[in-house]
């Protein structure tokens, strides 16, 4: 991969922005806080002319995450130009939300992901399917074009890893993965002060939104397949924002007899989105049936019909690639 194209690009740009995905994750976000402090710390360029922008809300926990302070909203930066935007994370266009028509705005636009079924949406890509998370192709850019990685990007990077491992536990766990977290811990970044921000500071209210959810599961095909529909006046009930929902997919996954997970939650009344998760069976598949997509073992898309239509509609998918 000629990450010299890369340094060109961001070489000349003015102006740029870095876009972060819909519903941000530790990866998307931590990966995005990176590249903007090695782009002014390595780059003659003023903080006025580099934008980070988010779209729906950041999660409490990733608050910790340096310079997410000054991350914009999409309708913050709206009337801005910039030469260069970045996709950070983000494996389909329809991903950043409002950000698209900023996105596309940009002459030179950089696609830089670890998504097996990306696109290749930008004018420039750098997509990398043997990576465990887009803050792992970040790492790897900085050190093959020799730029500085202080403590505040090495903790943004090591909670990128750290997240979308799942802790150093999912089947992208490699040995590379593992020396590069320690590289990042070498360069600053605080394990367990990370760890007890990501896994160890989670509200009340989600928790005891998880317990409800948990309670009424539903289980099919020898509890194989294991799920839960959040309606909106579950939200409500526990006051939920809309971040609540994370790990529950994946407490599901954790039950002995799961092999599909899937969590789907209403948007509206005719709108449901979708997150699946396996331990053996490529679940991106189904999610892409419905337009959606991700990687093996962790995906999701969007059906646009109402909550128990669309939970038909999904498990009846599910079974055929269970098979
Ligand atoms: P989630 O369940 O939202 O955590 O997403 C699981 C994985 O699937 C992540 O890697 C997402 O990037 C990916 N994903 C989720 N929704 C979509 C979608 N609509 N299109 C493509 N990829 C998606
Ligand atoms: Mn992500
Ligand atoms: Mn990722």
């Amino acid at each position: 991969m000629d990450y010299g194209l890369l340094k060109n690009a961001i070489q000349n740009a003015e102006r740029i922005l870095i876009i972060s995905h819909v519903n941000p994750d530790g990866d998307t976000l931590g990966s995005t806080s990176a590249l903007y402090q090695v782009i002014l710390n390595n780059f003659n360029k003023s903080a006025q002319n580099v934008d980070m922008v988010y779209n729906g809300i950041i999660p409490e926990i990733y608050k910790f995450i340096p310079f997410l302070d000054i991350a914009k909203s999409p309708q913050q930066v709206k009337d801005q130009n910039y030469d260069l935007s970045i996709a950070v994370d983000i494996a389909a266009k329809d991903r950043m939300g409002d950000s698209l028509p900023l996105f596309e705005r940009c002459n030179t636009r950089m696609n830089i992901d670890h998504h097996k079924t990306n696109t290749n949406f930008g004018t420039l890509n750098f997509v990398r399917a043997d990576a465990c998370s887009c803050g792992e192709v970040m790492l790897d850019i900085f050190k093959a074009l020799d730029l500085k990685i202080d403590k505040d990007t090495a903790c943004a990077l090591y909670t990128a890893i750290l997240t979308d491992t799942g802790g150093f536990r999912y089947e992208n766990t490699t040995a590379q993965t593992l020396f590069k977290a320690s590289e990042l811990i070498l360069l600053g970044a605080n394990p367990s002060v990370i760890s007890r921000h990501c896994y160890e500071s989670k509200p009340r209210n989600m928790v005891l939104l998880h317990a409800n959810c948990m309670i009424n599961a539903e289980f099919s095909d020898n509890n194989k397949i294991a799920g839960v529909c959040v309606s909106n006046k579950d939200m409500e009930k526990y006051h939920a924002s809309n971040d609540y929902t994370e790990g529950l997919v994946e407490e599901l996954r954790r039950i002995n007899t799961t092999e599909v997970s899937y969590v789907i939650k209403e948007v509206d009344e005719n709108t449901s989105k979708v997150s699946l998760r396996s331990k053996n069976t490529d679940i991106s598949v189904v999610a892409q049936i419905f337009g959606g997509g991700g990687h093996t073992f962790a995906a999701g898309c969007t059906i646009r019909k109402p909550l128990n239509i669309a939970k038909e509609k999904l498990v009846e998918e599910i079974r055929k690639v269970l098979g």
